[in-house]
C-alpha cells in the first residue's frame, strides 16, 4: 500500500509518499508560505527537485498541488488517487486522551481539538491538514500519529510537577513529552540492531535536532523524557532555553519591561545555543567554525548544550537503575561527532569506551562504542515519516 505521510504545520505542510511493502520513499516535499502566497518543492525518488510558485491561500490548495504533482503523467509517481491506500498524519499533542494512533473519525478531531489548548501553535494546524485531505481525498482512511503518545506510559512520579495539584486537575498541567515517534523508531532500532529483546533492555535515547529531547525507555516503554507541558523543557536547544530557574523570569521582565508574550518569545527564539553564543547562530555547523576560531561565546554555547545532555543522561541511569543502550539521533545527534565526544566524555564512569574512528561517521546507523564498553552506544537515524506509515498500516 502507498501512504501519504503529512506533517501540518500553521503556514507549511511536509509530505512523503511511502511505498509500505519496500518501505521506499517514492517522492517527498514541502509546501511553504500557505496563507502568504505559496511554494511547492516537489521531488520524485531518483528524480530531480523541482521548486516552483503556487497560490496556496489554504491548506487545501497546497493538498491539491501535491495531488497534482505525485499523479503528475511526467514526474509523478502514481497514475491516481486510487494507489494512495491510506494518509498517516503526525499530530503533535494527543494530551493524556492518546497513548497510540488512531483511525480518525469525527470522534478523534473532537478529542484531538479538545488538546489545542495544550499545543495551540500546532494542534489546529494539524486538524486543518486532516480536513483538507479528507476534501480531496475523500473515502480515504486516514490516522493520527502523536507526537506525545509514546510517553504516555511514564509513571506520575514523573510525570507531576511540584506545583498545586488542582493545576492538574483543571488544566491538565503535566509533563507529556515530545519527538515520541523518534525515541519509539529509534530505541526500537537500536534494540534490533543489537539483536537484544526490545522489552528487556534499558536505553537513553538523545534526540539532538533544533528541539531536542532525551528519553528514559525501560523495557520497549518511556518512563522519563525532558520535554514537558510544552517542548520548552530539558536541554538547551537552537533557540529554545529548556530548563531555567522560574524566577529568572519575574527579574528579567522587570529589567527589561517585558510582558507574557515577551518572555515567551524570548525563551522560544532567542535563547538556547542562539543566545548562548550571543545570537551567532543556532546551528551547530556554524557554532563548530566559530569555535575553532576562537570564538568564546561560541565555545561555551557548545559546553553548555553538551554538559546539560550528559547531566540528562545521568539522571536517567538513575531513574531506570542503570542503562544499557545511549542512542544519539536527529540533526546533531546524527551528524556531529564532536557533541557525541563531548557528551560522553562525561560518561566514562558508566564503562563507556568510545571508538573514535566509527565516532567520526555522519547520518548512518553505527556502533560508537568499542566491543569493550559496558554501555553499547549507537548512531540510529531517525525516520518519523517511515514509523508513521507503519503506524498508519498497522491500524489498517
Ligand atoms: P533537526 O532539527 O533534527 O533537523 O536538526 C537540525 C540541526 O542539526 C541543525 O540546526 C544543525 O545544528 C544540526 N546539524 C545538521 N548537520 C550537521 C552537521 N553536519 N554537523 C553538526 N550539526 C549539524
Amino acid at each position: 500500500m502507498n501512504v501519504l505521510v503529512i506533517n501540518c504545520g500553521s503556514s507549511s505542510l511536509k509530505f512523503q509518499l511511502i511505498n509500505s511493502d519496500s518501505e521506499a520513499v517514492l517522492a517527498k516535499g514541502l509546501c511553504e508560505r500557505i496563507g502568504i502566497d505559496g511554494r511547492l518543492t516537489y521531488q520524485p525518488a531518483g528524480g530531480e527537485k523541482e521548486v516552483s510558485d503556487k497560490a496556496m491561500p489554504t491548506h487545501t490548495e497546497a493538498i491539491q498541488f501535491v495531488i497534482d504533482a505525485l499523479t503528475n503523467e511526467k514526474t509523478g509517481v502514481v497514475k491516481s488517487l486510487d494507489e494512495i491506500g491510506a494518509v498517516g498524519h503526525r499530530v503533535v499533542h494527543g494530551g493524556e486522551k492518546f497513548a497510540s494512533s488512531v483511525v480518525i473519525t469525527d470522534e478523534v478531531k473532537k478529542a484531538v481539538e479538545e488538546c489545542n489548548d495544550l499545543a495551540p501553535l500546532h494542534n489546529p494546524a494539524n486538524l486543518i491538514g486532516v480536513a483538507a485531505c479528507e476534501k480531496l481525498m475523500p473515502g480515504t482512511p486516514m490516522v493520527a500519529v502523536f507526537d506525545t503518545a509514546f510517553h504516555q506510559t511514564m509513571p506520575e512520579k514523573a510525570y507531576m510537577y511540584g506545583l498545586p495539584y488542582e493545576y492538574y486537575e483543571k488544566y491538565k498541567v503535566r509533563r507529556y513529552g515530545f519527538h515520541g515517534t523518534s525515541h519509539s523508531y529509534v530505541s526500537k532500532r537500536a534494540a534490533e540492531i543489537l539483536g537484544v529483546p526490545y522489552d528487556q533492555t534499558k536505553t537513553i535515547v538523545c534526540h539532538l535536532g533544533n528541539g531536542s529531547s532525551i528519553s528514559a525507555v525501560l523495557n520497549g516503554k518511556s518512563v522519563d523524557t525532558s520535554m514537558g507541558l510544552t517542548p520548552l523543557e530539558g536541554l538547551v536547544m537552537g533557540t529554545r532555553s529548556g530548563d531555567i530557574d522560574p524566577a529568572i523570569l519575574e527579574f528579567i521582565a522587570k529589567k527589561e519591561n517585558l510582558d507574557i508574550a515577551g518572555l515567551m518569545n524570548m525563551l522560544n527564539k532567542k535563547s538556547g545555543v542562539f543566545g548562548l553564543s550571543n545570537n551567532l547562530s543556532s546551528d551547530f555547523r556554524d557554532l563548530d567554525a566559530a569555535a575553532v576560531d576562537g570564538n568564546v561565546p561560541a565555545k561555551i554555547a557548545l559546553q553548555v548544550f553538551a554538559y546539560r545532555v550528559a547531566k540528562y543522561v545521568g539522571s536517567y541511569v538513575a531513574a531506570m537503575n542503570g542503562v544499557d543502550n545511549i542512542v544519539f539521533t536527529a540533526g546533531i545527534g546524527e551528524n556531529s561527532g564532536p557533541v557525541r565526544a563531548d557528551v560522553l566524555s562525561y560518561l566514562g564512569y558508566l564503562g563507556i569506551e568510545v571508538d573514535e574512528e566509527a565516532n567520526k561517521k555522519r547520518g548512518e546507523e553505527v556502533m560508537i562504542s568499542t566491543p569493550d564498553s559496558k554501555v553499547k552506544v549507537l548512531v540510529v537515524p531517525t525516520n518519523e515519516e517511515l514509523a508513521i506509515a507503519r503506524e498508519t498500516v498497522a491500524l489498517l
